[in-house]
């Protein structure tokens, strides 16, 4: 089968699983998985798994990355955060659907490939940093949009994210540990405070807090 129809049995199987937004389905029709994914993956981008991109880490699953961008209602108009860079795909996701795309990762190799890729899809909205993502990015705040692609095992999500969420703002995380069932949570932000909102149970790898130190880059493999 053609990379393409196994693109286009990937967005039916989205569609027939609740993606019903259309400029959802546009964006990950336009975006490449293949070049998100290590090549040895390469014939898997299509297929709705999550795929090993080095570090311990992953590219999410396309149902998740796209159930986790319908549900953040992204407008063309919106300043985006996200938490967790990984391979860039779900940021581009982002970056079609948003005015401007913040990013932040804490393995700088991993940020570094995101950004070869950004560049090589001339996609020019997206701003990255190499930083602790738990704290946001507070000389960028308010955002509109906050996304978290990693479980935060607390029982609230990172206080730093829900302050920098502007009235109206609507933040999409993970909630839970690792050997517990996870569950993606939407806060919303209105005048009179947070409401949160559980959404479906999920799988993430964890949000770790501070920056890798360099001999775990170093030592850290696939
Ligand atoms: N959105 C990614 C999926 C990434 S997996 C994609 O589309 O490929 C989760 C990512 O979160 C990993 O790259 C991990 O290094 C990163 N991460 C975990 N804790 C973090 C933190 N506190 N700050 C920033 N990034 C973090």
């Amino acid at each position: 089968m053609s990379a393409d129809a196994r693109k286009i049995r990937l967005l039916m199987h989205l569609r027939r699983s609740g993606i019903t937004d259309h400029r959802v389905l546009g964006a990950l029709e336009r975006v490449p998985r293949e070049q998100f994914v290590p090549e040895n993956f390469m014939d898997q981008a299509y297929e709705d798994r999550a795929l090993p991109i080095g570090m311990g880490q992953t590219i999410s699953q396309p149902l998740v990355v796209a159930y986790m961008t319908q549900e953040l209602e992204v407008g063309d108009l919106h300043k985006v955060l996200e938490i967790g860079t990984g391979s860039g795909y779900q940021a581009c996701v982002l970056a079609k659907l948003c005015r401007r795309l913040y990013t932040v990762e804490r393995h700088r190799a991993l940020l570094d490939v995101a950004e070869a890729r950004f560049a090589a899809l001339r996609i020019h909205n997206i701003t990255t940093r190499v930083a602790d993502g738990m704290r946001g990015w507070p000389e960028q705040a308010p955002f509109d949009r906050i996304m978290v692609t990693a479980a935060h095992s607390g029982v609230a999500p990172p206080p730093a994210l829900t302050d920098q969420l502007g009235v109206g703002g609507v933040l999409v995380i993970p909630m839970g540990d690792e050997r517990r069932e996870q569950r993606l949570v939407r806060i919303r932000r209105t005048e009179a405070g947070l409401e949160r909102e559980n959404l479906w149970p999920v799988r993430f790898v964890p949000l770790l807090p501070n920056l890798p130190d360099e001999d775990d880059s170093r030592a850290a493999s696939w």
